[in-house]
């Protein structure tokens, strides 16, 4: 089969649950594309890599993003491992979400989550999960009765933001970490490398030679860059000072964005962390041409990116807006094993109307047991 005959074989649009994965390929999915305000149309930070051996990695998962996961019915239990760029809501805020959301929605083990230390241990990933963990006691403490009790926990595994190189080695997968330079130390970037195909991901940096020296020879490379300056100014109402900060220090301007990309040559280049709408993109896409001229798509929610030796090629999803998590594999939900249920004060379980004995059915009614 040619390249060319190897593209015509996918369909135009993505249809969640009807695609195998080829052994020998990656799925790369948008999950979360704007910018740290939710809209409907773009989530926070996030991005879900599948490979063909089975493994499946979210990198960030910023705010409104895994309302985005659970529309491709993926179960909860099948993501192998977690991933943080650096501590921004943007880009960390659907903690809870990933955490609660995927244990009342039928994960059966802990979380596996990976995130970089900081400068003092509070700017820290560990001290991070720990703080939301216990923020949730009340959360937490009431679900481990009635949810497997499993569910609530989470293996959190800090590494060094300050270095490069391997964080994760499991499976014919390496996941290496690299220092972004975002307005102060603890960001990083991450680089994804298994059976020959890589997938590098910026998270939040202004361009640097980091990105550079470490997205080399990357199949796709996901490189954040925001609203130009004239658009922050004329749409967010930014005054100059602030659009010139936010666009060019804190993040990367799209023509220098566009250097980077130039430098490292991917086989696709795509652009995130931006509002991309009909009257913004042209704008951004022009300013990346001056520089690169390359494969480029302008990320926005639910862009699908298939990558195998020969070809990569990007769609989007088709999905509906009213998924339920899915339930494939929640058998074992039912018996898994629970804590004991947290007691209630006697004034309130007195105000039942409806008091519940147990049965071999479970809860019931007085006289139905
Ligand atoms: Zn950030
Ligand atoms: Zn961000």
């Amino acid at each position: 089969m040619t390249a060319n005959d190897e593209k015509m074989s996918y369909p135009e649009h993505y249809y969640p649950g009807a695609e195998e994965l080829k052994p020998d390929e990656m799925r790369i999915t948008a999950l979360g594309t704007g910018r740290p305000f939710l809209r409907r149309s773009q989530a926070n930070a996030s991005w879900l890599i599948e490979l063909g051996n089975g493994d499946k990695f979210v990198f960030d998962f910023g705010f409104g993003s895994q309302m985005n996961f659970t529309a491709l019915g993926i179960p909860y239990g099948d993501i192998t491992a977690w991933f943080a760029t650096h501590l921004h809501t943007d880009h960390v805020g659907d903690f809870g979400q990933v955490w609660v959301g995927s244990w009342t929605g039928g994960r059966l083990k802990p979380l596996e989550m990976f995130g970089p230390s900081g400068p003092e241990p509070k700017y820290g990933f560990k001290h991070f999960c720990e703080k939301q963990m216990e923020s949730y006691a009340w959360d937490t403490d009431t679900r481990v009765g009635a949810l497997p009790a499993v569910g609530a926990e989470v293996n959190v595994h800090e590494f060094n933001y300050a270095e490069t190189g391997p964080v994760y080695e499991h499976n014919g997968v390496t996941i290496s970490s690299f220092p972004a330079v975002h307005q102060y130390g603890g960001p990083v970037s991450l680089r994804l490398d298994w059976n020959g195909l890589s997938f590098v991901y910026s998270g939040d940096t202004t361009p640097s030679q980091f990105f550079i020296d470490n997205a080399q020879d990357a199949d796709v490379v996901v490189h954040e860059t925001f609203n130009t300056v004239e658009q922050l100014m004329e749409r967010s109402g930014y005054d100059e000072r602030s659009a010139r900060a936010i666009g060019t220090f804190v993040h990367s301007a799209p023509e220098e964005a566009a250097v980077v990309l130039r430098e490292v040559n991917p086989r696709l280049a795509v652009v995130f962390h931006f509002l991309n709408d009909f009257d913004t993109a042209q704008e951004i896409y022009d300013k990346i041409r001056l520089h690169y001229k390359g494969p480029l798509s302008l990320a926005t929610d639910f862009m699908i990116i298939n990558v195998t030796p020969d070809i990569v090629i990007t769609r989007m999803a088709e999905v509906t807006d009213h998924a339920w998590p899915n339930k494939s594999k929640h058998e074992d939900f039912g018996k898994a094993e629970r804590k004991p249920m947290m007691k209630m004060a006697d004034w309130l379980l007195k105000a039942q109307l409806f008091p519940k004995v147990p049965s071999d059915r479970g809860l019931v009614n007085k006289g139905e047991e």
